[in-house]
């Protein structure tokens, strides 16, 4: 398996590449608008043909490279199973496997962050975390369908449980940490270590938080998988 960790320095986005190396066939989770051309001359460089852009949940702080992607490529679009986004070509829910080659994602849906997220468990060994846990942190949930208490159930019963030594790798990250364990983030995430369900969701209330910069016009594209015709 071909992995690859992206980062979008203005939005702190990771997207990740994933290819099987022997059918060339490859999946992006997660691409962002303004990084499209990075990824598609990756592409190009490492001879593969990009069969799905896979979300793990409609973003409010950036623009999807789906639609810009799926113009180039004719890759499908997938999002997670209710997402406001009726411009998929597929949508993906939980224990569902997506497939390139010999590599196997599975979904592993954890809302919370917002009312439709999936986690994605890749080759049974490392999970892409999406916005519902980073490293040391979690996604916000104030807004977007957001449910604090949905996110601690989603942590702690679902991901949480997986395997000790499953690689972490988040949707995001801000202070420069691109990858964890389970052990670690269950054992050293602040947001979770020692709290119960009640005391996760006051403080999540509290946090106030200013709205992303780009909310108001991410949301509406990324409900269109990025297309920009909704911008103009
Ligand atoms: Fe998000």
């Amino acid at each position: 398996m071909l992995f690859r960790q992206l980062f979008d320095p203005e939005s702190s986005t990771y997207t990740y590449l994933i290819a099987d190396t022997d059918t060339k066939e490859a999946i992006l989770v997660d691409p962002v608008l303004e990084q499209v051309e990075r990824d598609r001359k990756l592409l190009q460089e490492l001879g593969l043909t990009l069969r799905y852009c896979l979300e793990t949940h409609i973003h409010a702080d950036h623009i999807t490279g789906t639609d810009k992607l799926r113009a180039a490529t004719g890759c499908l679009g997938v999002v997670p199973e209710h997402a406001h986004a009726s411009c998929a070509d597929l949508y993906i829910q939980d224990g569902e496997i997506l497939q390139v080659g010999e590599v196997i994602v599975k979904a592993i849906a954890t809302p919370g962050h917002t009312d439709s997220h999936n986690a994605y468990l890749v080759n049974h060994d490392r999970v892409l975390t999406g916005d519902a846990l980073f490293i040391r942190g979690c996604g916000r949930t104030d807004f977007q369908s957001g449910d604090a208490g949905i996110l601690y159930d989603s942590v702690t019963q679902r991901l949480f449980t997986l395997p000790y030594d499953t690689l972490v790798y988040p949707g995001h990250d801000y202070r420069g940490h691109t990858v964890s364990t389970i052990w670690e983030e269950k054992h050293w995430n602040p947001r979770f270590v020692g709290r119960t369900r009640d005391n996760f969701i006051e403080f999540m209330a509290n946090l106030n938080l200013p709205d992303p910069k780009k909310m108001m016009e991410a949301v509406p594209a990324n409900e269109m998988c990025g297309s920009l015709t909704v911008l103009t």
